[in-house]
């Protein structure tokens, strides 16, 4: 078919089956090459080969099912286009494969396959003729003039060397480019994926500022770059920042909309705008509404909220925020956050919380450097952008819980975030321009001080919030929780009536906490129980054609304790809707709850001698611990089980050493009648733990009080609880937590605990009423605790004090 000066494409070609659409001659195609068959031509005819020759391959549209790459070649297309392999890039991820360059070159049709494996190859007829631009072209009919035609203005505009004059060669050429795109842009409703096409749009556009016409202008409003700036210089942001920003609208002008670093200039710009660098709300604190609507978020908390009051009457009075953190610190579930939220409310103020638990990269806090890609903001800066104003609340929660790892410490960016001194001038790694952080009133949560990093610590003003007591709890389930739990299922106090015993109920044998959140979660629980029955009955009431409807008394809902009601959750016979209200017994909540979880425990675990049960305090508040002893024939070891830590331990040691050097006063005896305890004696002790691991010195007149009554083989009494150091002359120390550890026992309905005497003082901060149901033994000595442990006392001369009077 060629003749003359054509280019002729080698007779035999190799053949590349391609899926990723069909490749015309003049156009260039990227395809990307992975099945085994394509694989081995790239290797042997495109690595291997140096000529000219070897790099022109046959490309044929592959019609077959692209998933199956079976062995057998597919029917060939008869036509395909002999193509120019340009480029070939090597890549292992996701799995091996080739992308190939390719450029058309012409067409060319299947003669005859000569070989199918590796690869096929085939003889092929050249369709079209492959023209080589020589001087001998440029006479050559229609062709030939146009060929003249682009090279003549080619050359003009090579010579126009001065900006000017290649300015005006061009623009009257670009001007007809642009109305070109117009039409096809009119004629084709633009797709969003579209890129080639915005791209080439988005350059020439720009360029055409200079010649602009009023029409070109009205365009340019629509452009959404030129809005953004509009937008950047309209917004309050200070002068540095305001500088980065027209900086950066500057490269993205210039920049293609393809490259990725266009979409990351852009989300840059636009959080830049977002931020609210001047936007704040007004404050509107007075102090009387202030305790009114602390009094009306929360019950109890009287020291805490006095604390608060305090604090914000400071900040009025100074008119600034400087000044130490509040950090609130307690076991979970006893309104820490809540406060915080009532603390906005109460200033007017946006309210943002932040969670730390877990966090352990400072990029967290201070955000990632816009050169990573997937890089944003920290939480800090986010967070201003969530609540669009510059002086919200921010609760810290969690502060006891930061990380650190390799990625650099939290707490040191926290430092910056709340130091006073620095934080005018926060600088985000994203944002890399300062931001003023003055205005926000930040307040911290902890379970625990003992894990705050010091220096964060010092910036703090630690208030501690306490457990509440089961009066106290039953108060905050009927005024608070139980209403926004009705609320937030749809429920009115007329479809469902809990009375007090049955929380009392919940409380004591259905939760075992310091707070109140599992107590929150089981009347969550309630209400969703009563909601399907009082959205069935609304059922059952617009459909009353059952036949059985009005038989029995025995189909009604009403739970009372005498009528042995049916399952609250066994609808299934029903015919008639639920007496309203549906009211919460016993009876109800076994059934919505399953068993009580928390029964006569106490009793039953203290029903044989080496049993004690001591108080613990942990970051989620106190609890009740048993410790457990028993002993067998050995060598004299001691063996220590449950999740303690080193001071527990030795506290263990501790108290046999004491219990061995006065086995003989108190008359205690191995197995084998010896007042040598470890005689040929083993003992293992072991601290039934929750989950969380506790440590501490306060255990050891527990430990001791265990294992005299595993050695005398007499009961500890079932409900006595006791915390204290001790010493190896038999010294009980105080120790921390009392507060906690009362309440737990109080919880646990426990009746005497046992206290370290120098821990006296502590008593006068727990509440009268808990005082009241509770004795306490105040001890210096371990004597006194064991005197006290045990009915009818230890030792030959009791010396318990009852403070109830006193106090
Ligand atoms: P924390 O932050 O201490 O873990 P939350 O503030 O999340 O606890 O409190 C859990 C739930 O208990 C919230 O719904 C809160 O309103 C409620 N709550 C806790 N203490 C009180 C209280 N004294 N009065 C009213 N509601 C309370």
């Amino acid at each position: 078919m060629a003749a003359g000066s054509a280019i002729q494409i080698p007779s035999r070609l190799p053949l590349l089956l391609t899926h990723e659409g069909v490749l015309l001659p003049g156009s260039t195609m990227r395809t990307s090459v992975d099945s085994p068959r394509n694989m081995q031509l790239v290797r042997s005819r495109l690595l291997k080969g140096t000529s000219l020759r070897s790099t022109i391959i046959g490309v044929i549209p592959n019609t077959s099912d692209p998933t199956s790459d079976c062995d057998d070649l597919p029917s060939l297309h008869r036509i395909g286009t002999a193509a120019l392999a340009v480029q070939v890039v090597g890549s292992n991820w996701p799995k091996p494969h080739y992308t190939l360059l390719v450029t058309g070159l012409c067409r060319f049709q299947i003669l005859q396959l000569l070989k199918e494996k590796p690869y096929p190859v085939a003889e092929v007829e050249q369709l079209d003729r492959l023209e080589q631009f020589t001087d001998q072209h440029k006479s050559e009919e229609e062709l030939g003039e146009l060929s003249e035609q682009f090279y003549k203005y080619a050359v003009q505009i090579l010579d126009a060397v001065r900006l000017e004059e290649r300015f005006k060669m061009t623009i009257p050429l670009l001007v007809r480019q642009i109305e070109g795109l117009k039409l096809l842009q009119k004629t084709r409703k633009p797709k969003q994926d579209d890129d080639k096409r915005i791209v080439a749009i988005r350059p020439n556009r720009r360029i055409n500022h200079m010649p602009s016409t009023t029409e070109d202008e009205e365009e340019e409003d629509h452009d959404d770059v030129v809005m953004l700036e509009k937008k950047i210089r309209a917004s309050s942001m200070s002068e540095q920042a305001l500088k980065v920003c027209l900086k950066e609208i500057k490269r993205l002008k210039k920049m293609p909309q393809s490259m990725p670093e266009y979409a990351l200039t852009r989300n840059y710009l636009e959080l830049m705008v977002e931020l609210p660098w001047n936007k704040s709300t007004k404050d509107r604190l007075e102090i009387r509404a202030a305790r009114i609507v602390l009094d009306n978020d929360h019950y109890a908390m009287e020291k805490l909220k006095k604390r608060v009051l305090e604090y914000l009457a400071v900040r009025q009075l100074k008119n600034n925020l400087k000044g130490p953190i509040l950090c609130f610190v307690g076991p979970p579930g006893v309104g820490k956050t809540s406060v915080g939220r009532s603390i906005a409310k109460t200033l007017g103020r946006e309210f943002h919380r932040i969670a730390l638990g877990g966090v352990c990269d400072q990029s967290d806090i201070r955000g990632h450097r816009r050169t990573y890609v997937g890089s944003m903001p920290g939480r800090i800066i986010n967070g201003l952008k969530t609540v669009g104003v510059n002086n919200p609340v921010f609760l810290l929660d969690e502060v006891d819980k930061l990380g650190k790892s390799l990625q650099g410490d939290p707490a040191a960016a926290l430092l910056e975030v709340l130091d006073p001194e620095q934080n005018h001038s926060f600088t985000d790694h994203y944002l890399n321009v300062a931001f003023d952080l003055s205005q926000v009133l930040f307040i911290a949560t902890a379970n625990t001080t003992a894990t705050i990093p010091p220096a964060l610590l010092d910036r703090m003003e630690i208030i501690r919030v306490p457990g509440y007591t089961q009066e106290e709890k039953i108060e905050i389930a009927h005024r608070h929780l139980i209403p926004k739990q009705l609320e937030q299922h749809g429920l009115t106090p007329q479809q469902i009536q809990i009375p007090q015993v049955t929380t009392l109920d919940i409380i004591t044998r259905y939760t075992r906490e310091a707070g109140v959140r599992s107590l929150d979660r089981k009347l969550g629980a309630i209400c969703r129980a009563v909601a399907v029955k009082v959205a069935e009955g609304q059922h059952k009431e617009t459909k009353p054609d059952r036949a059985e409807v009005g038989e029995g008394e025995d189909c009604k809902e009403h739970v009372t304790e005498d009528a042995k009601p049916e399952s609250i959750s066994d609808t299934a016979d029903l015919a008639l809707p639920p007496e309203m209200p549906i009211l919460i017994d016993f009876h109800a909540l076994k059934d919505i709850l399953g068993p009580p979880m928390y029964d006569t425990e106490v009793s039953e675990r203290l029903s044989q001698p080496g049993v004690a049960i001591g108080l613990a305090w942990t970051p989620l508040g106190g609890e009740i611990m048993f410790v457990e002893a028993s002993r067998m024939d050995g060598e004299g070891q001691l063996t220590l089980t449950g999740q303690l830590g080193d001071v527990m331990k030795e506290s263990a040691h501790l108290a046999i050493s004491w219990l061995r050097s006065n086995a003989k006063r108190y008359q205690l005896t191995n197995a084998s009648g010896s007042f040598d305890l470890l005689d040929n004696t083993d003992i293992h002790l072991h601290f039934p733990a929750g989950a969380v691991t506790k440590d501490g010195p306060s255990a050891g007149v527990t430990i001791v009080t265990c294992l005299a009554s595993l050695f005398s083989g007499r009961l500890v009494c079932s409900d006595v609880a006791m915390t204290g150091e001790i010493t190896l002359r038999g010294l009980v120390l105080p120790v921390g937590g009392i507060k906690d550890k009362v309440l737990a026992a109080h919880r646990a309905g426990l009746k005497r605990v046992i206290i370290p005497r120098r821990n006296e003082k502590d008593l006068e901060e727990i509440a009268a009423n808990v005082r009241q149901d509770l004795t306490f033994v105040t001890a210096s000595c371990l004597d006194e605790v064991l005197n006290a442990a045990f009915d009818g006392g230890f030792a030959a001369k009791p010396r318990v004090e009852r403070l109830n009077s006193k106090l």
